[in-house]
């Protein structure tokens, strides 16, 4: 069993004429999902996800197996794809991550998902590190070494994404099931919040020891002083404990990765470092 705390914020920003992001924060799941689509069709997409999301997961008492999310993802994914053919004039799509509290018998206590290039991070003894890995033309540009990860900001092709919910084409989740310890922080968000603030600033407010919810607060806050110029959310879970008998073994992955060696249990002083492959490590 794992007891999480948790802020969330989401801001239209000062640009656009609506928020098409929405987040999902219940206790054992959270979830930031960006809509596209003109016509306010973006915010329906985002909607959508994230009740077809929170309706599959309203029965869990200590969490979910993963089966039921990821179902639950497909799911959300045919009702935007059924909504958007009802309009073909009008297409519609949105990205989806996520952190699931996992059950206690399905091993791994944590469960992260992602579909698109909304993002979830991982805090850890004061390193930030992206955990999931973007589906869109830059980063696949960036993986095979046709673009400096540099120039990527200014990319003609930076808002397009690989995959995404609504396409009507069968979708690919990444997931990546995690152990879990004490003071873990997890950061959800939205690009918007990415494109105003370097991987230095999101790690200097999520390690200033802030509660989740003002370190919600203020992150948002930084992302409209920097421009704004997007829909921008965030939502901070902080691991606050874990029940020992759920750390194990079993660690497993889908499908850009290779399975995560088990951490060591417990507390102990010196941690490796995160050991995915792919994603960048952004601590400076
Ligand atoms: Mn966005």
């Amino acid at each position: 069993m794992i007891e999480l705390d948790w802020g969330a914020r989401t801001d239209t920003g000062h640009r656009r004429h609506h928020n098409e992001d929405t987040y999902l924060a219940t206790p054992y799941l959270f979830a930031v999902a960006d809509g596209m689509g003109g016509h306010q069709r973006g915010e329906v997409a985002s909607a959508l996800a994230v009740q077809v999301l929170a309706a599959a997961t309203a029965q869990g008492a200590e969490g979910y197996g993963r089966t039921l999310i990821l179902d639950a993802v497909r799911e959300a994914d045919r009702c935007i794809s059924n909504e958007a053919t009802n309009d073909a004039t009008r297409p519609m799509g949105t990205t989806l991550c996520g952190l699931a509290a996992v059950t206690p018998l399905q091993g791994l206590p944590l469960l992260v998902f992602n579909v698109g290039d909304s993002r979830v991070y991982r805090l850890r003894y004061g390193q930030l590190t992206q955990v999931s890995h973007d589906h869109s033309v830059v980063q696949e540009l960036i993986d095979s070494g046709e673009l400096d990860p540099d120039l990527a900001e200014n990319h003609p092709e930076r808002n397009v994404i690989t995959r995404s919910l609504g396409s009507g084409f069968p979708i690919d989740i990444d997931w990546w099931t995690l152990d879990a310890y004490a003071q873990d922080r997890f950061l959800l968000c939205s690009d918007g919040l990415v494109r105003e603030l370097t991987d230095h600033q999101l790690k200097t407010v999520l390690a200033a020891g802030l509660p989740p919810q003002a370190t919600a607060d203020l992150l948002l806050h930084q992302a409209l002083e920097s421009g704004g110029r997007d829909n921008v959310t965030v939502v901070v879970v902080d691991v606050v404990g874990v029940d020992p008998c759920h750390h194990g073994q079993g660690d497993d992955t889908n499908p850009r990765h290779k399975a995560l060696p088990t951490s060591p249990r417990f507390d102990l002083p010196d941690l490796p470092s995160f050991p995915v492959t792919t994603p960048s490590e952004t601590d400076t």
